[in-house]
């Protein structure tokens, strides 16, 4: 009875802090690696943790509503975006625009959330260079915290993105060739993960998120 007790306080799931400080958990990954599985398991197990919707200027699929997947913008409003300095970082990925308003950020920080953004290698480059013009007790500059997750291979990337069935021939073609590049600077990033088994991934970015926190549930 008691070893039994003593397994369940072992295997108990980790609870997540409440945001004192909040984090901005930064996600890169060759599109196919299974961020937005395991980003959005992330979000619904824990209320705290939000995503930063993104400006893009591409058309939305499926089901993808403007507002909460995306702000679906044209070419002149995300221009317009960018000439008024409203952008944390933005990219062009995959022949579209994409990028982070500040304010959409900031403003989940301030209500004491962590903020999760999905972006691409060039957009989190930017953010790097942009954090040293904030001030370092600026919450952006001192809860920015950047994830790579890869794919067990290559292989298995282009079966997942098939397997996805979201994706026309060419789109697939141009991901894959995009998979190397962006793979290549999975060594920039402070926290690397292989998304191999679903449930350790999972397991790990829960606790690298704690670790960043400096949770004593790492
Ligand atoms: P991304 O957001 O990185 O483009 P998705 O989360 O859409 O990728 O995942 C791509 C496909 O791979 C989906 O069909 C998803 O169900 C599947 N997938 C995600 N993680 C795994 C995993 N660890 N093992 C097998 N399939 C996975
Ligand atoms: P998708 O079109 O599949 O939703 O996203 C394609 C790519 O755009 C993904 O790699 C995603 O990380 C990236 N992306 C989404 N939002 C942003 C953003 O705000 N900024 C940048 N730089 N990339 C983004």
């Amino acid at each position: 009875m008691e070893e039994m007790h003593k397994n369940e306080l072992i295997e108990r799931d980790p609870v997540m802090p409440r945001a004192t400080r909040p984090l901005m958990i930064v996600v890169s990954a060759p599109s196919g690696a299974g961020k937005s599985t395991l980003c959005n398991r992330l979000v619904s197990e824990f209320p705290q943790i939000v995503y930063s919707v993104s400006c893009t200027t591409r058309d939305p699929r499926g089901s993808e509503k403007d507002g909460v997947d995306y702000y679906f913008l044209s070419k002149k409003e995300f221009k317009e975006r960018i000439k008024n300095g409203e952008f944390l970082e933005h990219a062009k990925v995959h022949g579209n625009f994409y990028g982070t308003l500040e304010d959409t950020v900031l403003f989940a920080m301030e209500e004491g959330n962590h903020v999760l953004l999905d972006i691409d290698v060039q957009g989190v480059e930017q953010l790097r260079q942009s954090l040293a013009r904030f001030d370092p007790r600026h919450p952006i500059r001192c809860g920015f915290t950047d994830i790579f997750i890869s794919p067990p291979s290559m292989e298995e990337l282009e079966k997942r993105l098939r397997g996805r069935g979201t994706d026309e021939e060419s789109v697939i073609a141009t991901r894959l060739k995009n998979a190397a590049e962006e793979m290549a600077h999975a060594g920039e990033y402070t926290y690397q993960l292989v998304n191999d088994d679903l449930e350790s991934a999972y397991r790990n970015l829960k606790k690298l998120i704690l670790t960043a926190l400096g949770s004593p549930d790492a």
